[in-house]
């Protein structure tokens, strides 16, 4: 057993990346040398026990999944019950974003966002749509949320899920620092998503507080469908292999993503 294990994520203890055991697997793409020593790392006692993570084992875990979600479509769903089911996750807070400060362009009405995330995650079982970052004014800071959730949840070990392509990005992210003494970072693989050779300096600063999940990588993403809706593509078949049917079903009586 070792890292990348199924059980060592059952049990919830993070580890460092092997970036050879994804390289291999085609989930990560990663350079073989120059990457500072990180492939192959066994994980060392200090990183199966931090401190300041809350992982008592008695404590619940709580999953934080975060996203525009416009629109929610199936990885993001798969995404969650992969989460849910590797960590054995008391709950999944799925949190729809307010006013994305990472995302360049304007997103979809927030309400609009919130129904289809709610359509789309409503067969999973612990799943929380949480429209708290939707409510709050101003910016939306993962930080804050989870400092929310930590208090709401004393003693709760918190899981912070993300795709590949949103990690690489971490260190811009407002007081990551400070969102790593207090959460676990639960990463999948992005289909087309590779891993270049900056990317790796990150890692050597996550300290541990890292894991990767066992979830196919899968070539869905949102700008893609809402180019296929804009393109008039909406009833096509591509579209329905991307979403829940219930958001298709929202997104055609909302007339979403039409070209303007
Ligand atoms: P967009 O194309 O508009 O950037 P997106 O498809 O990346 O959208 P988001 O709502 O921005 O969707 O993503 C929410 C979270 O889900 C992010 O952490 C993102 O990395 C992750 N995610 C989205 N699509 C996938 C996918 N196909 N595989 C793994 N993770 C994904």
């Amino acid at each position: 057993m070792g890292p990348g294990h199924a059980l060592w994520l059952a049990i919830g203890w993070p580890y460092r990346i092997d970036f050879d055991e994804h390289a291999a697997a085609g989930q990560l793409v990663v350079p073989a040398a120059g990457a500072g020593g990180l492939a192959r790392r066994t994980p060392d006692p200090g990183i199966l026990a931090p401190t300041g993570l809350g992982l008592s084992p008695a404590g619940k875990k709580i999953g934080v999944f975060g996203g525009a979600f416009d629109p929610p479509h199936k990885a993001h769903v798969t995404l969650a019950q992969t989460a849910l089911s590797e960590l054995a996750l008391d709950a999944l807070h799925v949190i729809p974003t307010g006013q994305a400060w990472h995302k360049a362009r304007s997103l979809s009405p927030a309400e609009n966002r919130l129904a289809m995330t709610r359509l789309a995650f409503q067969d999973l079982p612990r799943v929380v749509v949480d429209d708290r970052e939707i409510r709050r004014a101003g910016p939306t800071f993962t930080i804050d949320t989870l400092q929310a959730l930590q208090a709401e949840n004393a003693g709760a070990a918190l899981y912070l899920i993300m795709g590949a392509d949103q990690f690489a990005a971490f260190r811009q992210w407002h007081q990551w620092r400070e969102i790593l003494k207090i959460a676990i970072i639960c990463i999948a693989a992005r289909a087309r998503f590779n891993w270049v050779d900056g990317e790796f300096d990150t890692l050597n600063e996550l300290q541990g507080s890292i894991l990767t999940l066992q979830m196919p990588p899968m070539a869905v993403s949102a700008t893609q469908i809402r180019q296929l809706l804009a393109g008039g593509l909406g009833e096509n078949q591509a579209i329905a292999d991307l979403l829940p049917n219930p958001v298709a079903s929202y997104i055609a009586q909302h007339q979403l993503y039409k070209a303007s």
